[in-house]
């Protein structure tokens, strides 16, 4: 990888080794060529594999001997412009510990600066425009380094020895603190000005790494009030910022898992058990058992948690589904009803990053949005495709895209739900940029079946062989090929929503796979799904749709009990659109069928965000610690031979144990217990008949926690080899990665049945 300092660890070791010569970055890696004694030589090549600088990761070495040419020093090389460009870029880093010293440290020359950095950290993925990796072709360009700053970045033992984005207050970016009309706020210190607002109850834009967040005091209640009715969010909890693990600890249950990844170089926002007495505002993360709290990444980051806030929210520049904002213009536009004051900088954002979410669950580390901090960090592919390089274009909603370069996949940021047209140049400007630092040219083009999705379009507009990837494929897909496993598995995969193979709309299926087909032998009862999108949206139409299959002509009498202003005229127009089938597909969604219990239960009858109601339902399931009940729910066989579960036995349960009184955690907590247990039971039967006995687990409701811990240790008891994602999330943001991991394996296989 280009700037992690690694010219400079071999100019210090060469140095101390005696030995002479030259080293240079190359879009290939880097080249070195060394002369001196046999035996320091050998202690050479070791150093360089076992004790290569912290942020680099060495794929390989290769070395020849050539004739001596009798140098007499050691130089550090240029860039060369030519050649292959095979090195990786690495993510964005949190500020490095050394950084911190100095900008803490009153008499050093950055004291207080807001864009300290050097090889070890600091912007990376998110300002660089092209390859090879140098200040020119990063958004650091425009700044020109002092004497001060040129002699530590041409100084080979210099922690900043090409440190590309290095600056000092003297020649780099500056603060400037704008009112929300855009005028210049006269002050002599915009961060402290801009703490004295925050204090004051207001709301900030504060400019990133990646875009821009939205800053306000989350221990003030009529702050987080202001900033929810302006960013029209009634509920989706907000990400908070705490100075240090400590003062997380003090608002949220953290175990080892969580301080590891709290503290990491990545710096996600981690989800983590609020604790009672928290003292942050009840509109930080309502109806949420956990904060999503993340820790500084930034120096300005370091300087604004100072202060002694409890918490800041700080969550993404942006109205609700749109991408976060990222230049100075756009946010000034777009967030000017939002924010009270904007505080800048001149350092452009090349590429827009969201922050990365993350979750502990069965002490594993999960991906709810994998994004700065780890894009665009490469993931091993089963096998090296040399040659036909793969474009995936991922599905619709938490888009991320993907390109493969020989063994490896690159994953990018987030990109978002591909439904506005600003999400959709932002994919497409994501896909140009993954193709250009990597300089790949894809010859393939993998895809979602889904003949309505914008990326869909896109693929077939680029005029390249298409390969189509079923969605729920996949999935599983992902989780194999991140375990290197390519023979069959027993995939489940349980999402909100992705087209089937026959034109159905699939989202609770158990599959045979391998990493290139997979052939389906069960799946969730079929339910009507009134209205198409709406009803991913209004839970209480699901519900109804479950309580026709569960109870038929008593559902409405039921629905008037249970889904509180679905009586009357509406609940008469859904009844007669499910009877004529009019604008009601089929569906076999897991998701829709957690929509529903939801709406049954009385906990959400609107996701007003994605995953809104399945998340308070999980939230409920928690309360009632230890509960161990369950609806059975039976199957049946279909003629093609599937197995159908039928789900509306454990809505029929669910029901009268509601009625019954049973409260609405213990309800919610056996909801979870049943679907734990069918998938269980259709994982034995697929081992009775087939003796497969590894099981993958993946699509969105498997960021369930509750769901996740509990199928978990069923499977493991019963002898089954578990395969969870691990380094992609299991949502549809890991979906691209799937696809690409399918189509390479295709083409292996379609390669060696040439051959033979
Ligand atoms: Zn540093
Ligand atoms: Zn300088
Ligand atoms: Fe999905």
């Amino acid at each position: 990888m280009q700037g992690v300092g690694f010219r400079p660890f071999v100019y210090s070791l060469a140095a101390r080794l005696g030995l002479y010569g030259h080293v240079a970055n190359d879009p290939a890696g880097v080249i070195t060529e060394i002369e001196g004694e046999q035996e320091a030589t050998e202690r050479f090549l070791d150093a360089l594999r076992s004790s290569p600088p912290p942020m680099a990761r060495v794929a390989s070495i290769t070395f020849r001997e050539i004739p001596p040419t009798g140098e007499t020093g050691f130089s550090v090389r240029l860039s060369a412009q030519h050649g292959a460009r095979t090195t990786l870029i690495l993510p964005d880093m949190a500020t490095c510990g050394d950084c911190l010293r100095e900008m803490s440290a009153p008499d050093d020359r950055r004291y207080r600066y807001a864009f300290i950095n050097c090889t070890n950290c600091g912007p990376r993925y998110t300002i660089i425009r092209d390859l090879p990796y140098d200040r020119s072709r990063t958004t650091m360009s425009p700044f020109e380094m002092c004497p001060d700053c040129r002699r530590e970045y041409e100084d080979p033992a210099n922690r900043r020895f090409h440190a590309e984005p290095t600056c000092c207050p003297a020649c780099g970016p500056r603060l400037r603190l704008l009112s929300s009309d855009g005028t210049e706020i006269a002050c002599d210190d915009p961060l402290e000005e801009t703490i004295r607002r925050i204090r004051a109850g207001r709301i900030a834009a504060v400019k990133g790494l990646g875009g821009f967040h939205l800053a306000c005091d989350a221990a003030n209640q009529e702050a987080v009030a202001l900033l929810r009715r302006r960013k029209h969010r009634d509920h989706k909890p907000f990400a908070i910022m705490v100075r240090d693990v400590r003062a997380a600890a003090r608002i949220c249950r953290i175990g080892p898992e969580e301080e590891a990844l709290l503290s990491s170089p990545e710096r996600p926002i981690v989800l983590i058990e609020k604790r009672e007495g928290n003292g942050l505002a009840e509109g930080v993360a309502p109806r949420s058992a956990s904060f999503g709290v993340m820790l500084p990444y930034t120096p300005l980051h370091h300087m604004l948690m100072a202060e002694d806030f409890t918490a800041l929210i700080m969550t993404s520049g942006n109205f609700s589904d749109e991408p976060i904002a990222h230049s100075n213009e756009d946010a000034r536009v777009r967030l000017s009803g939002l924010a009270d004051c904007f505080l800048l900088h001149d350092r452009s954002i090349h590429i827009r990053t969201d922050d990365s979410v993350v979750q502990v669950i069965a002490q594993r580390s999960r991906f709810l949005r994998r994004s700065r901090g780890y894009a665009p960090a490469p993931v091993k592919l089963p096998c090296d495709i040399s040659g036909g390089e793969i474009l995936a274009v991922g599905p619709e909603l938490n888009n991320t895209i993907c390109v493969t370069r020989s063994g490896n996949a690159f994953l990018s940021h987030h990109v978002g739900d591909l439904q506005n047209v600003p999400a959709y140049e932002s994919f497409i400007q994501a896909v140009r940029h993954m193709e250009d630092i990597l300089a790949v040219k894809p010859s393939v083009v993998a895809r979602d079946m889904h003949p309505g999705y914008l990326s869909t379009r896109y693929a077939m507009e680029r005029g390249l062989p298409i390969e189509p990837v079923q969605h729920h494929h996949a999935h599983i897909a992902s989780v194999m090929a991140e375990a290197g496993r390519t023979d069959r598995v027993i995939g489940v995969s349980f999402d909100g929503m992705g087209w089937g193979r026959d034109g159905g709309l699939w989202g609770g299926e158990f599959m045979l796979c391998d990493l290139a087909d997979f052939e389906r032998f069960g799946s969730l009862e079929a339910v009507p799904q009134p209205g198409g999108d709406v009803a991913s949206k209004d839970t209480r139409r699901m519900a109804y749709a479950f309580l026709r299959a569960a109870f038929g002509r008593d559902a409405d009498a039921l629905a008037c009990e249970m889904l509180p202003g679905f009586a009357g005229e509406e609940l008469r127009i859904i009844s007669r659109m499910i009877e004529k089938r009019v604008n009601c597909p089929l569906t076999s969604s897991m998701g829709r069928l957690f929509d529903a219990v939801a709406a049954l239960l009385g906990i959400c009858g609107f996701n007003s965000f994605h995953a809104q109601a399945p998340m308070e339902l999980e939230a409920k399931a928690r309360e009632a610690k230890g509960e161990d009940g369950f609806y059975e729910a039976g199957r049946a066989r279909l003629l093609d031979g599937m197995i159908e579960v039928r789900t509306s036995d454990i809505v029929r349960g669910l029901v009268s144990d509601a009625r019954g009184g049973a409260g609405v955690a213990v309800c919610a907590a056996r909801f979870h217990n049943s679907i734990a247990r069918l998938a269980l039971d259709m994982c034995l039967e697929a081992r009775k008949n087939t003796c497969v006995e590894t099981v993958a687990l993946s699509g969105g409701v498997m960021a369930n926690a509750c769901l996740l811990e509990r199928l978990l240790a069923m499977l493991e008891k019963d002898g089954f080899e578990v395969l969870l994602n691990a380094d992609v999330p299991p949502g549809d943001g890991g979906v691209s990665f799937g696809q690409a991991a399918v189509a390479a394996w295709r083409r292996r296989c379609a390669l060696q049945c040439r051959l033979e």
